[in-house]
């Protein structure tokens, strides 16, 4: 078969991921771009990285907690949409429970650090470049000058904390941000910070050259065979307990014939 829609000009982190763990998954998502419905994690991330985007474009001195919390009525507008609302089945109580671990996480998150005192250099920084060929583009939550003067990239995670025998993979994608900064900024970070806002806990890595590099050459090898399964109209499907469990996409891939595990 061939595609009626063209390829995407560029590959994000998150869409590489998908590619890695899934190469039909890449297709439905980025490819025939089949939506996929929010959840009630997804929505709470949005939730909670909006409030945040929102306090890091104030002056620094007016980064306060009370600050923060009035940017809640806006996340509802902004991100609580009827398509959203649907997708959740969201009803009050939910509501509730949505303000609520939202309220804790800016405890937890103020708790973490002072952001009055960040020296903040971008807020959901959009950067594209091309490396090595591969047209890359990522979003960072925010990049931050340290005070021995490097830049640092951090992440906001709004889910549970990571299994560290995983760093290679928890980093992966804040790891190519690196990249994207060196290449399109000309400096490369230094350090990444992974914020668990909801666990009050952040988990760090400094950046390598090396890892910099195979995350890149990774990426432009993904890019090429992403090009291919294009031109062949078909991407592999390589379903496991781990790749599909979470995945939206496992009902269209059992009517293809897919052994999806159940
Ligand atoms: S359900 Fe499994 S096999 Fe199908 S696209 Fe998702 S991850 Fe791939």
């Amino acid at each position: 078969m061939s595609f009626d829609q063209p390829l995407a000009k560029s590959l994000s982190p998150s869409r590489l991921g998908d590619f890695q763990t899934c190469p039909r998954r890449y297709q439905y998502a980025s490819v025939e771009r089949i939506p996929q419905p929010a959840s009630y994690a997804t929505t709470k991330g949005r939730f909670v990285h909006f409030i945040f985007e929102q306090l890091f474009h104030l002056e620094a001195p007016d980064r306060t907690g009370e600050c923060a919390r009035t940017f809640v009525p806006r996340a509802i507008d902004a991100i609580l949409s009827e398509e959203v609302r649907t997708d959740i089945a969201l009803d009050d109580a939910m509501l509730d429970r949505l303000l609520r671990e939202t309220s804790d996480i800016i405890d937890s998150y103020f708790e973490m650090e002072d952001p009055r005192l960040v020296k903040n250099e971008g807020v959901e920084l959009r950067l594209g470049v091309e490396i090595d060929g591969t047209p890359l583009f990522g979003i960072l939550d925010r990049l931050d000058r340290d005070d021995e003067g490097n830049l640092n990239i951090i992440d906001y995670k709004t889910g549970a904390l990571p299994n560290r025998n995983y760093d290679s993979q928890t980093f992966a994608n804040a790891e190519l941000y690196a990249a994207l900064c060196d290449a399109k900024l000309g400096e490369r970070p230094t350090k990444i910070r992974l914020l668990y806002v909801a666990h009050g806990q952040s988990i760090e890595r400094s950046v390598s050259e090396v890892v910099v590099r195979a995350r890149c050459q990774a990426a432009s090898q993904a890019w090429t065979r992403i090009r291919r399964y294009y031109d062949d109209g078909d991407f592999p499907a390589t379903p496991s307990k781990s790749a599909c469990r979470f995945c939206s996409y496992q009902e269209i891939c059992r009517a293809s014939g897919v052994a999806v595990p159940r």
